[in-house]
Formats: C-alpha cells, structure tokens, sequence
C-alpha cells in the first residue's frame, strides 16, 4: 500500500465494552466498533490495520485490562505504530491515566494515535495539548454533567456576594494578596485606562488610542499580563493581541469595571459540553455596584458612552466639527446637520435643521457654524466658571462637613413631609365631622375627601424618595465631587475643541429666532451641591 507522505501506518483496532460503564448493546456493541475502525481505515490511504484488541466486559476506569497488556507488549515489540479507537471512551474514562498514555507513551514509542469520532489523531497535530482538550469534554459524561451544574451554582452565590471569580482579572485591576476574590487597582494599568478614557474624551478614535499607546510602547492587557508573570487561564484569552487594538481599546472603554461596577456572568457556556460563550440576556447578569475602588469616574464613563453611540454619526471627510452630533432644532428634535457655501473665495459654514434640509418640513433654524461654536465656547466657559467657584466652596467647607450637612437638611425635609401626611390625615378625618355637622354637602365631602387622599399618597411617595436618598448620603454613595475636578484643570478654554464639548455638552437645542439652549452634562449635581451650598451659608449666617 502507497502513502502519500511515504509513510504507512501499522495499525492495531482497539475495542472495548462494558455493561458498568453504562455502555449501550447497539451503538457500541464490538461488532459495531470493529465495523466503524475498518470503514475509516478503508478511507485512509496511509494506514494498514494489522490486527485488533477487544477487551469485553472490562471497565474504562482502569487500564487492567488483558487485550489492552497484550496490545502494549506488541506496541513495545515494535509491531504496530498505531492505535485506533471508536472514541475516546473506549480507549479509557479515566482522565489522568489516559492522559499518559495519548501524551507521554504514546509519543515516546512514537505511536501514532486516533479516536475517530473525537477528531483526535497525533498524526495530525504537533502538540499534545491539542488532544487532550476533547478529552476533558467526554470522559465521564454523567461525571462533568454534575459538576458542571454544580460549580454554576457556586459561582453564581459568589458573585452575589461580590466576589471576583473570573478567570483573570481585567486590565487596571489584580486580585488582592489578602482575599483573592477582591479586587485591588493595579497603579500603572490603572492609569493608562485612564489616558484611554482621555484621549477618547479629546476625541481620538479607537485606532488612534491604539496607535498612540504603541508607539509609547506600552504593553497590550495580554502583554502586560505575561510580563507580571500571570498565566492565561482562560480560554478566549489565547490568541489575545500582544499590541493594541481597536478592538481591544473598545472592551476598557465599555468596561464598567472601571467605574467599580462588578458586572459578571454576562457570558456563559450554553452547558459543559459547547466550549462557545454565548452573550446572556442583560437582567440575567449578576450586577454589584460599588464593588471594589473605581479607575474612571461614573460621569466620565458615562460621557464616553454617549461619545461611543455619537461617533457612529461624524462627517465622512472626517473633519469633525466639534459639536458635530450635539445640535438638535429646538423645534422638531431633529438632528441639526452641517453645510457649506463658497461665497467670493470664503468657505462659509452653517448648521440647518436636518428635518427641513431633508425636506420633511420645518423651518431652517439655520445658524452661521462661527458665530455658534464662538457663543457656545463663551457658555462654557462661564459654565466651568461656576463649576470651578461652588468646587472651591465645597472644599473650603470640606466634603465630609458637606455630607453632614446634606444629611440633616435631608432630615428636616422628611421630618417636615411627615408632618405634613399627618396633617392631611387630620384634615381627612374632619371632613366627616363637617359632613355630619352640615358644613358640607355630600358631594363636597367626596370631592374633598379624594383630594386628601391623592395628596396623602404623593406625600408618601416623596417620603420614600427622601429617605432612599438621605440612605445615600450616608452611605457616602451620594456628592462625588471628582467629576468637578476634570473641569478644574480646564481653567478657561481658549477655543472650543471637542474634549471640552464631550465632557461638558449633553445637547444643544437651535431656535428659529437664533437662540440656543445648551444642556449641560453635569446640571443637577451642580444644582444639588448649589443648594446645600446656599443651605449651609444660611445656616452659618
Ligand atoms: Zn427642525
């Protein structure tokens, strides 16, 4: 017989069954397994069976099996180098002592081995990694099954509990030396998560983050990995990039991670048998807030979100104007869009309502793109501005004397919305007296009484809200005041550039009459830390 490569196989069939094993009389009877190896050495042209080994009523758990001696004293003698068997299963269940033989013996004697139906053939492959990994899948079918249902659970109750269970940890933070389930920020990743959140603020794209981070030669999350001295131990890890990449950069800046947020089980084997992660459904996942340290700040991430979902809309040219994508017409909600016209040799450009450019009506709301930025540029300046003052006020007063404030105007509040239940509850009940005494008809007690009621009910659901709140704030989860702090080192712009816009724009709404009203990112806080500012300069007064 002919090889192609030059090389004949000389095989031996190996069979087995075993009643023990729960092995089933017509898929895997001996007749059946005999027919299945010829039928594949027929298709072979490289292999010639010599002969086969049957062990019948011998369990896979052990490799005490008589033909199975006999088969390895030939192998040893040099007359065969070659095993085929069925499957996996019927050369052995137990793992580890399999695993000698297809990964240390085998190879020593140079004995080419082949399950057909598990895809595994030492012939095929230089690594013996490579074919242990079906292994694992198969063994004790009933075995993994348990055990794959088991550590679900488990993981599941740790993440519950906040604990870290991921394979690896993500890039910016490593597990903690005193509790492995915590996690603690890594200084230097840390703080190149943070320039990738910056310079996606400045307005770079992904590729021009990744581009950037090469050339300063800073290690991928794979890299950076391997130069700690951490092992994959993931499976969707291998192969992961050794430079930076769009794709790479995208998963840190969609990451909530960052922002302290545990967010696990977002993917999942759909059972133990399929290798494939499969993204699960959203309120399935385990959410912990406020988990470990944050890297980037709630409102920053956030920013850099809605810059994600805007890049999508930027012009083709890929100039990019830079409220590109922030202007809506006042009027109809629609998005504004950029034109331009060349008037004696001068470019002149102009936002107009997309809806009427369209022709979908509308009026034009068209507003010179110049004298806009200028205007907007002023608004934000006074915007940071004010940021910069009520900061310095806030750390003048000092953030912990700050929450205590809040926390006891935030107690006057509910003190004062109970009294306010209980009177109306007093004023409900004398209505009836009122009715009974003539005061009122019947109908104006129906009336009156419901009113009561109505206010009654919206008063408690005020309570709930205050007292959720006043929770908050002493549980310190409440006045961050770090997302001030991005705009203190601003001081005021000279010219509007994107970063400014992205962090500080949420939307800026065109009227017809030429006015524009800017809505601010960070509005309420600024109001609420306003507020008790006032508060607090009245009390002290
Ligand atoms: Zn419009």
């Amino acid at each position: 017989m002919a090889a192609k490569n030059g090389v004949t196989y000389r095989a031996f069939a190996y069979l087995r069954l075993s009643r023990e094993d729960g092995d089933k009389e017509e898929s895997n009877s001996i007749a059946n397994q005999r027919q299945f190896i010829m039928d594949y050495v027929s298709r072979q042209d490289d292999i010639v069976l010599m002969r086969e080994y049957c062990d019948d009523g011998f369990t896979g758990t052990n490799f005490e099996r008589p033909r199975f001696r006999m088969m390895m004293s030939a192998i040893e003698r040099g007359e065969a180098d070659c095993v085929i068997v069925k499957d996996l299963s019927r050369f052995g269940r137990d793992y580890i002592d399999s695993g000698k033989y297809i990964q240390k013996i085998f190879p020593m004697l140079g004995v080419r081995f082949i399950a057909i139906n598990d895809n595994v053939d030492s012939g095929r492959s230089d690594r013996s990694d490579d074919l242990i990994i079906p292994f694992k899948n198969l063994i004790n079918d009933s075995y993994c099954r348990d055990l794959s249902l088991k550590l679900r659970g488990q993981f599941r109750v740790q993440r519950k509990k906040g604990e870290y269970i991921g394979a690896y940890v993500f890039f910016g933070y490593v597990k903690s030396k005193t509790d492995r389930h915590k996690l603690e920020i890594d200084p230097f990743a840390a703080d190149v998560v943070r320039e990738i959140f910056q310079m996606k603020l400045k307005g770079n794209s992904q590729q021009q983050i990744a581009d950037d981070l090469n050339a300063k030669g800073i290690p991928a999350p794979a890299e950076y990995k391997k130069l700690c001295g951490l092992k994959y131990q993931s499976g969707f890890q291998q192969g992961a990039e050794s430079c930076w990449t769009a794709v790479a950069v995208t998963r840190i800046l969609t990451n909530r991670i960052y922002t302290g947020c545990l967010e696990q089980g977002k993917r999942s084997t759909p059972n133990y048998k399929v290798k494939k992660m499969v993204e699960r459904p959203q309120d399935e996942w385990v959410v912990v807030e406020h988990n470990h340290e944050p890297i980037i700040d709630d409102k920053v991430f956030t920013a850099v979100q809605r810059v994600l979902k805007r890049d999508t809309r930027i012009s083709k040219n890929g100039v990019v104007r830079p409220l590109s994508g922030y202007l809506y017409c006042g009027d109809c909600k629609n998005q504004m869009v950029y034109r331009s016209v060349k008037r004696s040799g001068v470019i002149h450009g102009y936002y107009v309502c997309g809806a009427n450019r369209a022709g979908r009506g509308c009026s034009s709301h068209s507003f010179s793109a110049e004298k806009l930025e200028e205007a907007v540029l002023r608004a934000i300046n006074a915007w940071i501005k004010l940021v910069t003052d009520v900061r310095k006020d806030s750390q003048k007063l000092g953030d912990e004397r700050l929450k205590f404030y809040r926390a006891q105007r935030y107690d006057d509040l509910i003190e004062a919305k109970r009294r306010e239940i209980d009177d109306n509850k007093d004023y409900r009940m004398k209505l009836y007296e009122s009715l009974v005494d003539g005061v009122i008809t019947r109908e104006e007690y129906v009336t009156l009484r419901q009113r009561y009621t109505q206010k009654i009910e919206e008063c408690q659901e005020e309570l709930k809200r205050l007292e959720e709140e006043l929770g908050k704030i002493n549980d310190g989860l409440l006045m961050s005041c770090s997302w001030m702090d991005h705009f203190l080192q601003y001081g005021q712009a000279e010219s509007l550039n994107r970063e400014l816009v992205m962090l500080a724009v949420d939307q800026i709404f065109i009227y017809e009459d030429k006015r524009f009203e800017i809505v601010f990112n960070f509005k309420d806080e600024l109001e609420e830390i306003r507020k008790y500012l006032d508060y607090v300069s009245k009390e002290a007064g």
